[in-house]
């Protein structure tokens, strides 16, 4: 079997560009003693991938150099010589950015797609959910009745999160670029929507969405969102860092912001967090989503580029707002 699957040229500074990546078609071995083959049928792409395309390391390592990049996948068993999955099977892997692959049938795992379709565990039933389930009821704490602000609220943590505290009693600001996604926004629960790109003083914006200020906000962006974000949390209020998608291309460090002495006269906390060191509330959050789910809380969104050879622009999508919900390739 052939599979095309893409490589990383080489380390990138500044905007990710289509001459950074490679499009290569592959031989897939048969399967040996305890292996199965499996044909990727969604792949995620992540901002994440970008520093890991920096040839520095993060909390994770680099991609190679001229070899197929890592990332999520969902597929189906294609042939079989493993006990434990069958022809017809759908796994979850590591395994992105390729058409197929064969590969140790243990280090797979099996997914149940009568509930939910493939794709949604790499969504809102997969990491992306995961983390913001983790942002919100471990790192932030939030509680019924008080407000969250959820930054690039359009986008695949930032949608799942405002269901999440909309659904766990609390009131939603969020902010998001453009009108569309704004109505977007509204329509999954949002109480108050901000189209950051419209508005020349962020933080004026966000006081008149939450005139009793923000008791947490979820960081996704950083820069400008995070400056507006000290300047309007309460006394005592909470940041989840989870991400700040402002920065990622960044060819020079950018300057701190001036006002992070409210940190300190609000009593501020702020803590980071990898979703990955967060997996015993995996059980917690499955049990929840699918309660949520069943009430009809929840709507999964999602924006899919179709073929393999798409996967690089769909990742450089994601920083211009491409995607709203989760950024998928179909292959
Ligand atoms: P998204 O689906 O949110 O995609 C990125 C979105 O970010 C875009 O659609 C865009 O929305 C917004 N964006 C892009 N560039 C900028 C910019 N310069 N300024 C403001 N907004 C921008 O991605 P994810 O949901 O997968 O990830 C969201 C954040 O969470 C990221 O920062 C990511 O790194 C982080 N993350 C962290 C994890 C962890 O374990 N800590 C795990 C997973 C994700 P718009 O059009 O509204 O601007």
């Amino acid at each position: 079997m052939k599979s095309r699957e893409v490589h990383l040229n080489a380390y990138l500074k500044g905007d990710p560009r289509p001459e950074n990546y490679s499009i290569v078609e592959t031989d897939v071995p048969a399967p040996g003693k305890g292996e199965v083959t499996v044909r990727n049928h969604y792949i995620s792409v992540d901002p994440y991938m970008r520093g890991r395309m920096s040839g520095i390391r993060t909390y994770v390592g680099p991609f190679e150099i001229g070899k197929v990049m890592e990332g999520g996948a969902v597929g189906e068993v294609v042939e079989s010589q493993y006990d434990g999955l069958k022809p017809g099977d759908f796994v979850n892997s590591m395994f992105g950015w390729r058409e197929a692959y064969t590969a140790p049938g243990d280090g797979l795992q099996k997914i149940d797609v009568s509930q939910l379709p493939p794709q949604a565990y790499l969504g809102i039933a997969g990491l992306t959910g995961m983390t913001a389930y983790v942002g919100i009821k471990r790192i932030i704490g939030l509680k019924e009745g008080e407000t969250m602000w959820m930054s690039a609220g359009a986008g695949a943590v930032g949608s799942a999160g405002i269901q999440f505290a909309k659904a766990m009693g609390a009131n939603v600001i969020a902010t998001a670029g453009g009108r569309e996604k704004c109505d977007f926004v509204k329509s999954i629960g949002a109480d108050a929507v901000v189209d950051y790109k419209a508005e020349s003083d962020l933080t004026a914006a966000i006081q008149a969405a939450a005139p009793k200020g923000i008791d947490a906000y979820f960081e996704n962006v950083g820069g400008t969102h995070f400056t507006a974000a000290l300047n309007t949390l309460k006394q005592y209020g909470r940041i989840a860092a989870c991400g700040m998608i402002q920065r990622y291309n960044d060819a020079q460090p950018a300057a701190i912001t001036d006002n992070l002495t409210f940190i300190v006269g609000k009593s501020l906390r702020i803590q980071g967090f990898i979703v990955t060191d967060h997996f015993d509330m995996m059980g917690d959050f499955i049990k929840e989503l699918s309660g949520w789910m069943a009430a009809g809380k929840i709507t999964p969104a999602e924006t899919v580029i179709e073929g393999i050879e798409n996967a690089p622009d769909a990742f450089m999508g994601l920083f211009s707002g491409r995607n709203t919900g989760k950024m998928l390739v179909k292959i």
